[in-house]
């Protein structure tokens, strides 16, 4: 299959070479042409499968041939959960967009909303926001759907995950009956088909990645070692490998800034990403990251998602999350694109239940390893072989009040509602329930990269 034989336009393949890519992913083969034939569609795909792509460039093939767009008037809505992959998402806009005349935009929150308001006078093709951003620029007037032709829910599981559910359905509303749904989520949750299900008009379903699949290009290994040793222990492996780029996670935010910290005073160059960071500083931080001008980025879950880093060698869970899922999601920032990645987990004597749960996620025992000078003195007890996983059961109803925050980002396993993006950064959202069952209709390649 060639991005030539998916039917999309010379200015689109003139955008797509200068990228480098060569051929389409499967995500891409399947979602362009569903795309281009107006149907709808509900995709199974995780980040770095290259489902951005897979959604815009046939998206930009349609608005093309359209009519041009009136101010104020958007004509096609991506929705992400997070300002970092709207931003992300904007950039791929603008990057597959360059040769055509097609005007788009970006809006989150935790910035000033008037620079995006002015930005939007003149409407958008393409608007590319979080939810809690655009219901706030709707309620100003300075956003109308009556145009709108596509939408796309971008990490759809994430949206409902940080609680963005009433903004999603509200948003909905507001759209035309008649329009184009795009719907990409890296699980088919439960909640996830309620919430398609008034949305999504007979779609076309794939499935890219089998959910909770670990990458095969990810060397995945553990460290036992106490929790008091965790920062000499990983200070140690950046020196002593050299290692130039790693990603970091930490379950809290102040986990974060005292790691970073203690890096920063070993010598080496680290910066933290987390809710509590401006806007400012988290572009910044990810920008000297991705530029190799620091070593390490240590980041919370919910920082993190989106983060597309082409190569990132190195991704360490300083701690392990409590809920698994983020495991396969904080790994899979590494071995992307085909390349080789490595994710290394410290972990102590507190963490064995999250590692048996884990383990028992992704079906495989993690191999361990003691490093010399750094032998824990509690041990990890041994997890054994792990359990098959359950059939799902049925879910109770949702719940819709909006919950306490907290400095915690990852206090509990994620059915509260806490959200970094919120309005002016109150981040205060109704709850939602994360599906957890495996995908049972999840098909094809574990590599999404392969043909
Ligand atoms: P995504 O899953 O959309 O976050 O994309 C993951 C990464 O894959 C991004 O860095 C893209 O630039 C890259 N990518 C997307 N499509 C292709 C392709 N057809 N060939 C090579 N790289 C790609």
């Amino acid at each position: 299959m060639t991005f030539e034989n998916l039917g999309l336009s010379q200015p689109i393949l003139q955008a797509i070479e200068e990228k480098g890519y060569t051929a389409p992913t499967p995500v891409q083969s399947k979602s362009i042409d569903a795309v281009l034939q107006g149907r709808d569609v509900m995709a199974a795909a995780q980040t770095g499968t290259g489902k951005t792509a897979g959604f815009t460039l046939p998206m930009l093939e349609l608005l093309s041939r359209g009519q041009r767009i009136r101010g104020n008037h958007v004509r096609a809505l991506i929705l992400t959960p997070t300002r970092e992959l709207a931003m992300q998402v904007s950039e791929s806009v603008k990057a597959y967009g360059k040769h055509l005349p097609i005007k788009s935009a970006v809006a989150f929150g935790g910035v000033k909303i008037n620079p995006q308001m002015m930005r939007l006078r003149g409407g958008a093709d393409i608007l590319v926001a979080t939810p809690g951003r655009l219901m706030d620029l709707y309620q100003q007037n300075a956003v109308q759907f009556k145009h709108l032709e596509i939408l796309v829910l971008d990490e759809a599981d994430r949206m409902l995950d940080m609680g963005f559910i009433r903004d999603i359905k509200k948003i909905i509303a507001l759209l035309p009956a008649k329009r184009q749904n795009l719907l990409f989520s890296a699980t088919f949750s439960e909640d996830i088909r309620q919430l398609a299900k008034g949305l999504i008009h007979d779609p076309i379903e794939f499935s890219v990645t089998p959910r909770n699949a670990t990458a095969k290009s990810v060397a995945q290994r553990i460290y036992t070692v106490d929790k008091k040793r965790k920062p000499h222990l990983l200070s140690f492996l950046i020196g002593s490998n050299n290692w130039k780029q790693v990603l970091v996670f930490t379950r809290t935010k102040a986990g974060a800034n005292r790691l970073t910290r203690f890096l920063e005073e070993s010598g080496i160059k680290a910066l933290a990403i987390h809710g509590n960071k401006s806007q400012g500083s988290r572009t910044k931080a990810l920008a000297a990251f991705k530029e190799n001008r620091v070593q390490a980025l240590v980041a919370t879950d919910i920082a993190a998602r989106g983060i597309d880093i082409d190569q990132l060698p190195h991704v360490v869970n300083f701690e392990l999350p409590h809920v698994p899922e983020d495991y396969v999601h904080r790994i899979g920032r590494t071995g992307r694109a085909g390349a080789v990645g490595e994710a290394v987990s410290l972990v102590c004597a507190d963490e064995a239940k999250q590692l048996v749960d884990i383990e028992r996620l992704i079906q495989q025992q993690l191999p361990r390893e003691v490093m010399k000078g750094f032998e824990p003195v509690h041990a990890v007890p041994e997890s054994g072989a792990p359990k098959p996983l359950k059939p799902k059961k049925p879910k109770k109803p949702k719940r819709d009040k909006p919950r306490s925050a907290d400095d915690s980002e990852q206090k509990r396993p994620r059915r509260s509602g806490r959200s970094e993006q919120g309005r002016s950064g109150s981040g205060q959202r109704g709850s939602s329930q994360r599906g957890s069952g495996a995908n049972k209709d999840a098909s094809t390649s574990s590599s999404p990269w392969k043909k």
